[in-house]
């Protein structure tokens, strides 16, 4: 059976650093909500403008919408074997309405993993980022862009306070999401802090 495996962390806890290792080298497919919904508000596709009115209007875009998006997505991407859902389910409903899809589309849901990393880790990482202001290179380091000889800047907002806000707000999420995965017994913990290197090799045991 195909089978579905959802990459959850917070931010700063590297998920998409090993979303690609795992697309690159395990023959996963990588379905990023956030990619997803930024290529189609820049392709000003109807789905882009309907969420862009959304966001522009202050509301929020509806599980049922945002799960719709996904479906499509997983139709499009030709119902690959291994799917590393990236962003979502971020609330019950949603969860609810991927066990749908899964059903529909001949899927398990086979693992929820959870990067943890603690939050004075993600303090110190978040607030320690440079970054090229041409290309996007992160570094932990001040310094020059190896790319582009770019000088590596600071962004305003990873200061303390805002990453102090952004954990709250995904842990108000995030919970009771974990919750429900939980219960249905296929949530597992990985360990975050490490190398690149080490972390990839706990998610990879993990999601067998
Ligand atoms: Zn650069």
């Amino acid at each position: 059976m195909k089978k579905m495996y959802i990459l959850f962390g917070p931010p700063g806890s590297g998920k998409g650093t090993q979303a690609s290792l795992l697309v690159k080298n395990d023959g996963f497919a990588w379905l990023s909500t956030g990619e997803v919904f930024r290529r189609n508000i820049r392709e000003g596709t109807p789905l882009g403008k309907q969420v862009e009115a959304i966001v522009k209007s202050g509301g929020l875009v509806s599980d049922e919408l945002v799960m719709e998006i996904v479906k499509d997505e997983i139709a499009k991407m030709g119902y690959p074997e291994k799917l590393l859902l990236d962003g979502v389910p971020r609330t019950v409903k949603q969860a609810e309405i991927l066990d749908d899809i899964a059903k529909e589309f001949g899927y398990e849901v086979y693992k929820f993993v959870e990067i943890v990393v603690p939050e004075e880790e993600v303090i110190r990482r978040l607030t320690n980022r440079y970054v090229c202001p041409i290309c996007g290179y992160v570094s932990n380091k001040p310094g020059k862009c190896p790319n582009d000889g770019a000088t590596l800047e600071k962004r305003a907002d990873d200061n303390e306070e805002t990453v102090r806000r952004r954990l709250e707000e995904y842990h108000k999420y995030a919970d009771p999401v974990i919750n429900w995965y939980k219960k249905k017994g296929i949530y597992v913990a990985v360990d975050g802090v490490g190398s690149i290197e080490e972390v990839y090799k706990r998610l990879k045991e993990a999601l067998e």
